[in-house]
């Protein structure tokens, strides 16, 4: 059996950091990590072979000699898998697919020969079976969600790693929370699911081995679901694993605010060597979080948990979101005052969307307020229901929060409030130096010779050296970030 392994492309996007990459002459963020596991389930004696469309074109002639085409994407990426499909077609190409956008949206692809709905551990061998014995059904669905501690090492040598800025493990699965728009809740379950301890160690030795140094992504919903087994197994492991190996990672991940609550786990993360944490902050009203059952950044000073967390040594990256039903005119001030203060360099802002199948997107449809599909992106200028405060106003002080943060002005400003007092282990940054000497550079003659708003680039590189010299790295990184920021946002 011969199959390619097809990720679609998906389109510039905050994530995507497309302007930031070229800086250090990368094709992509990260490697396709799920369809990288899925080919370690796939039979030994198929003959595989991986395109992922964000660092190499598909080409006509990869799928005319194949038997199967499988393919795995998110939301996101719609607008790419329906042309990689109507490419399977043209050329005759059976086709397989699974991920998040055809287990939520599997309706709209009756024409995917055989659809694995939900998690490949839990379908996978099912449909193989059947594939073999010549009666495979068009779709398989799991009954539950399967247990992660049979789930292999991804198949590393289908790609080459020296395309992607960042290498990804995962740890677990499924959140313990269940905030309304989310639709981890739907994909992955409530009760979080990990794999063991030696598992994930073994997987960070995989990529040690293979020579990875640099960023590693744990891409899970919720790093902090199973705190205990964190604090008692995970993490003591992690670090001693770093020790032993001098650090050659510098990890980062999902997170929810809670975690300022831990100094205990926040102490431990820092010792093993996380350096950025994502928060879903969402909004500072609390009737906004009362309304989208975020309870855990209800009833605190959120403004404080940032500052605990920066503290302990990890960058805070934050998730925000307008467009609640109880959200007030004035919340787009609130939140560029918030952000501002916080020293929240990375804050993504999207306008609310329904994600299909969620809470929210149920309560809505039911308020006939749901008026198109979903399309994975929320930093775009687009939602999928009727807001309550009417698009155009929702649209208009969406745009003002951007303009505003992503000046150059605020947004070199947010990158000193957050240096000032960040306090990170500093032997431990890991990026290679060639890296780091090539992105300098090249920010020298974009960010400071080439772009408007270059004396804010000068002024800040200056201030780094006189005021927290060991953290320039870091100060050109964030520079580098922003010009990605301000050339991905939407068009106003
Ligand atoms: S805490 Fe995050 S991952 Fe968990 S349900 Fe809420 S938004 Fe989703």
């Amino acid at each position: 059996m011969k199959a390619l392994l097809v990720y679609p492309e998906y389109p510039e996007t905050f994530w995507s950091l497309r302007h930031a990459l070229k800086f250090v002459s990368k094709k992509a963020a990260f490697p396709p990590l799920g369809l990288l596991t899925v080919a370690s389930m796939l039979p030994s004696s198929w003959d595989l072979k991986l395109v992922d469309m964000n660092v190499d074109p598909l080409s006509e002639k990869d799928l005319q000699s194949v038997d199967y085409v499988l393919i795995s994407a998110m939301d996101i990426q719609r607008e790419s898998v329906l042309e990689v499909l109507e490419l399977c077609r043209r050329n005759g190409t059976k086709t397989i697919a699974g991920g998040p956008l055809f287990t939520t949206s599997y309706g709209d692809f009756d024409d995917i020969d055989h659809l694995i709905i939900g998690e490949a551990e839990a379908t996978l061998k099912t449909f193989l079976d059947d594939l073999g014995n010549g009666k495979a059904n068009h779709m398989y669905s799991p009954e539950g969600f399967p247990d992660l501690s049979r789930t292999p090492i991804p198949a590393w040598d289908l790609i080459d790693m020296r395309k992607y800025s960042s290498m990804n493990v995962q740890y677990s699965r499924g959140c313990p929370f269940d905030c309304e728009f989310c639709d981890i809740v739907l994909l992955n379950g409530r009760v979080p699911r990990t794999k063991t301890t030696s598992q994930l160690l073994l997987e960070m030795d995989t990529l040690y081995e293979k020579g990875w140094r640099g960023g590693v992504f744990i891409v899970d919903d919720n790093f902090i679901g199973s705190k205990s087994k964190l604090k008692q197994d995970t993490l003591p492991a992690i670090c001693r694993w770093m020790e032993d190996r001098e650090y050659p990672f510098s990890l980062n991940t999902e997170v929810s605010i809670d975690l300022s609550d831990d100094e205990e786990l926040m102490k431990l993360m820092a010792e093993a060597n996380f350096s950025t944490v994502f928060v879903g902050i969402e909004t500072t009203s609390e009737d906004s979080l009362a309304e989208c059952g975020k309870f855990q950044n209800r009833n605190r000073d959120m403004l404080d948990s940032v500052k605990k967390i920066q503290k302990s040594g990890m960058q805070v990256q934050g998730g925000f979101i307008v467009g609640f039903d109880s959200d007030l005119p004035s919340v787009f001030e609130d939140l560029i005052g918030f952000i501002q203060e916080s020293g929240i360099v990375t804050a993504m802002v999207g306008l609310l969307t329904a994600p299909t199948g969620t809470r929210l997107f149920k309560r809505l449809k039911s308020e006939n307020r749901i008026v198109s599909d979903f399309s994975g992106n929320n930093t775009g200028s687009l939602t999928n229901f009727v807001p309550k405060m009417g698009f155009g106003n929702l649209v208009e002080g969406y745009h003002k929060i951007l303009n505003s943060i992503y000046s150059d002005r605020s947004y070199y400003k947010r990158v000193k409030t957050f240096l000032k007092s960040y306090r990170p282990v500093l032997s431990r940054r890991v990026r290679p130096a060639s890296e780091n000497l090539k992105a300098f550079f090249r920010s020298i003659w974009v960010l400071g010779i080439k772009e408007r708003g270059r004396s804010y680039y000068w002024k800040l590189l200056l201030w780094t050296l006189l005021r927290r010299p060991r953290l320039f790295p870091l100060s050109v990184e964030l520079a580098i970030y922003g010009f990605h920021f301000r050339k991905a946002l939407p068009d106003t």
